[in-house]
């Protein structure tokens, strides 16, 4: 791939944004330090820029002024369903969802992404008997977000989780000032991870959630900030979230009756559904807003149907396709034929399993 087309330039700027937003709350005029993915966003940029004779962002403000306009920029050619109307990298300085969706494409892993890379590398090397381990650990993570320290320390007894100790501890941190209100941490009741406070309104780590600037959403602990532990922001946005709505179609298929291994063959799925007979149907469910960017994640990382299953199938959630009309067609047209893979919709999928298992 071309370090210098259009996608992969937005998805390191993308990149660049998100970490200088970790690293400081919120990027402003001001932001340096700033990390190394920001400046090589930001070179490749201009690199792409002055190959095509456009004037480039001189300065660091410069720069994020530009990347407060709305997508797509002048000279910066992208394919169809790389933007909904009005998306932005940054709005009023905060890096939007578009941002960090785009952001996941850039291929070096964040340091908490590479927590889970490290913790399959490590089941893999062991072996299938550490599957279960696998999957609890992941299953722990979505379910609790924030948790007392004596509540992660009962778990590290669990037999299950005790091959993965060092990693439990590993994703979570002391819950930062920053989520403090009158000395009490407040979490919100969709997400459950913690909320930060600007003014009055609370927010979540994740711009979507229904609780997101919603002060009815936000409930305070009950115990003191000291005695308690938050998932580190990567993993909270990327296991917990796509794992609330995995679990909401896991209850949805296992209602049909249907037996369901989870992340099966250490998380190469999501899913597998055993449809009797032999028959499985792999699956894995992404809840993505913009084809073009999962179309080419799914191009990168080679997913493919395994010769084991039967079908292999990408699932989105339905107000996506809605959302963004022709979703489906752009992953058809844009993944390779040879990869074997079948696109539907949340509903879609489930009236297919429906007729399979004659319910
Ligand atoms: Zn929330």
């Amino acid at each position: 791939m071309d370090a210098y087309s259009p996608d992969t330039v937005l998805a390191h700027l993308a990149r660049g944004l998100v970490e200088t937003e970790r690293m400081t709350q919120a990027p402003g005029t001001t932001g340096l330090p700033y990390p190394p993915s920001l400046h090589i966003g930001w070179n490749r940029l201009s690199r792409l820029m002055l190959r095509q004779g456009l004037p480039i962002p001189p300065s660091l403000p410069a720069l994020l002024d530009l990347c407060e306009q709305p997508l797509p920029w002048p000279g910066l050619e992208l394919g169809e369903g790389a933007w909904l109307p009005g998306d932005r990298l940054l709005a009023s300085r905060r890096v939007t969802e578009a941002c960090i969706e785009i952001a996941q494409t850039a291929g070096d892993l964040e340091q908490e992404e590479q927590l889970m890379k490290r913790v399959l590398d490590h089941c893999r090397l062991r072996g299938p008997e550490l599957q279960p381990s696998y999957e609890r650990f992941r299953t722990f993570l979505i379910e609790r977000p924030v948790l007392r320290n004596i509540e992660l320390l009962d778990a590290t007894r669990e037999p299950e989780l005790r091959p993965l100790v060092d990693f439990l501890k590993e994703a979570y941190e002391s819950v930062p000032p920053s989520c403090l209100r009158d000395g009490k941490v407040y979490v919100c009741k969709h997400c459950g991870w913690t909320v930060t406070w600007h003014g009055g309104e609370p927010r979540c780590g994740w711009q979507q959630c229904p609780g997101d600037r919603d002060p009815r959403s936000a409930v305070p602990v009950a115990h003191p900030s000291e005695q308690l532990l938050r998932l580190r922001e990567g993993l909270y946005r990327y296991v917990t979230v796509p794992g609330l709505v995995e679990q909401e179609f896991l209850r949805q298929v296992q209602r049909l009756g249907v037996k369901v291994d989870l992340y099966p063959d250490f998380d190469s799925w999501d899913f597998r559904l055993h449809l009797g007979g032999g028959e499985t149907w792999a699956i894995d469910l992404k809840d993505w807003a913009r084809p073009f960017w999962l179309a080419r994640e799914l191009r990168t990382t080679r997913k493919h149907r395994h010769a084991q299953d039967t079908r292999a199938i990408i699932v989105i959630p339905d107000r996506r396709v809605k959302e963004c009309p022709g979703y489906l067609n752009v992953l058809q047209n844009c993944v390779e034929e040879e990869q074997g893979l079948e696109y539907r919709s949340t509903s879609k999928l489930l009236a297919e399993v429906r007729e399979r298992v004659g319910g």
